[in-house]
């Protein structure tokens, strides 16, 4: 086992892994920018190393400073988090021909998964479903173009081979409007991207966000635990996110998480991951693989009671998975609300100086969150400072657990989405479980009428 890790992010995340570190014995390493230097984890770090100002560019995603913070502390390792330098197979690659383990997939793998034409060839070769559309990237001829989609049929969507966080994407509807909106998207795919290659999908009308958490060793051994629903989203930015995925059959959810498992031996993949789906009238169908550990990894460890962030350190140090598929055991029910620091109606992004923290507690509640009473909340970085999990026996029990959570938690200073959230959790349709990717947004257009 690494002896030192270094823990490339920041927030709530460089604080999880500093706990998933301190419990296995191992020292960790946090770099920070000038902005996060008064953060709790950065005192309290075995080792702090401050690696530029502010702006991500010259600290979260300067490779050299990263590099050479883990060279001077002798960290062994290199955990990413999540977004920053997490998904950039050049940093995956940079870290291991220094000499350090990168925790995560391969180069390799998060080279094929970040394009997602050559991401979705590799899950229709391993047997994963997929949303029908082109194979492959979309050819220049229009015609070609029009045919593709005749066969597809309207509407369809058009996708950025390298787009991500929700961005160039295209909804077309009529064959009128095709052959403009690909060559927008190219376009802006090309000046966004770096990459003009676009495809082409089917586009759902009325999916739910359902995806499939996946561990892997370097042992030719894969299991999957459970699925999490991650429908209510604003913008394509999950804000509530829960496990299991209520009304939908187990069987269905087993057939999916085997072909993902089975996938991931097929591809050779190592470390955690999520395969995520687009799901409509009982049918699954594979968007994108998510190379790295996800923000609410934690519904899936409150339901496994299996810590996801251990496993990524134990795989990538080369050990075996400790327990087999049938010895994954799912329990209860899991809710997440991340909390942002925003206003919960124009959803305007508030930093600042939190004057009052008040965390909840009690059964089956946990506070991931790196704030604290007189922490000043960065303008320069993501606006979520944190999230309320919660795990109860059932999915009413869960619920009726995170309004409690809910009515307990004071953030005083800043604005933040918790009133947002405490109105969702007595949502009819929300409680009532199963609600599609659109409810939040329209639910929010309902609320400003
Ligand atoms: P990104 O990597 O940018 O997040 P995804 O391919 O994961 O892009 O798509 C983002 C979101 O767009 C999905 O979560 C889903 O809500 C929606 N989406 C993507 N593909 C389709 C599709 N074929 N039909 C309907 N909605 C889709």
């Amino acid at each position: 086992m690494f002896k030192k890790i270094l823990i490339a992010n920041r927030g709530e995340i460089a604080l999880r892994i500093q706990r998933a570190c301190r419990e296995m014995g191992i020292q960790s390493v946090v770099v920070y920018s000038e902005a996060d230097r008064d953060a709790k984890y950065v005192k309290l770090a075995d080792e702090a190393v401050c690696i530029g100002p502010a702006p991500s560019a010259q600290s979260y995603l300067h490779m050299p400073a990263i590099i050479s913070a883990a060279e001077v502390t002798d960290a062994e390792a290199i955990h990413p988090g999540y977004g920053f330098l997490s998904e950039n197979a050049d940093f995956a690659e940079r870290v291991e021909q220094s000499g350090f383990t990168f925790i995560g997939p391969t180069p390799e793998s998060i080279r094929i998964m970040g394009d997602k034409v050559s991401a979705k060839q590799a899950m229709i070769k391993s047997g994963v479903p997929c949303v029908p559309g082109s194979e492959g990237a979309l050819p220049d001829d229009p015609k070609e173009i029009i045919r593709i989609a005749r066969t597809v049929g309207y509407p369809v969507i058009i996708k950025a081979a390298g787009g991500g966080g929700g961005r160039g994407m295209r909804v077309v509807h009529t064959e009128a409007a095709l052959i403009h909106a690909v060559q927008t998207t190219k376009a802006e795919a090309g000046a966004a991207f770096g990459n003009p290659e676009v495809y082409m999908e089917k586009f759902l009308e009325h999916p739910r966000h359902i995806e499939i958490q996946i561990l892997a060793d370097q042992h030719k051994n894969a299991v999957w635990l459970g699925e999490r629903d991650c429908s209510m989203q604003r913008r394509h930015q999950k804000i509530i996110e829960e496990a299991p995925a209520p009304g939908i059959p187990r069987r269905a959810i087993e057939k999916v998480g085997e072909r993902c498992a089975a996938a991931c031996k097929k591809i050779g993949y190592r470390g955690a991951g999520t395969f995520e789906f687009v799901y409509e009238i009982g049918e699954f169908y594979f968007i994108v693989l998510n190379t790295r550990v996800q923000v609410e990894h934690p519904v899936t460890e409150m339901t496994s009671g299996i810590d996801i962030v251990q496993m990524q350190i134990r795989v990538a140090a080369n050990e075996k998975l400790p327990f087999t598929q049938r010895q994954v055991e799912l329990r209860g029910h899991a809710v997440e609300c991340r909390i942002n620091a925003e206003d919960p109606v124009k959803f305007i992004p508030s930093p600042g100086r939190i004057t009052t923290w008040h965390a909840p507690g009690g059964p089956g509640v946990r506070v991931d969150s790196h704030i604290y009473t007189n922490y000043f909340v960065p303008p320069n970085y993501d606006s979520m400072i944190g999230k309320i999990i919660v795990h109860g026996d059932t999915r009413e029990q869960a619920l009726a657990r995170m309004r409690t959570a809910l009515s307990e938690t004071v953030v005083e200073g800043i604005q933040t989405n918790i009133p947002l959230h405490r109105e969702l959790m007595v949502d009819a349709k929300f409680v009532e479980g199963g609600t599609d990717i659109h409810y939040l947004e329209s639910w929010m257009a309902a609320r400003k009428r």
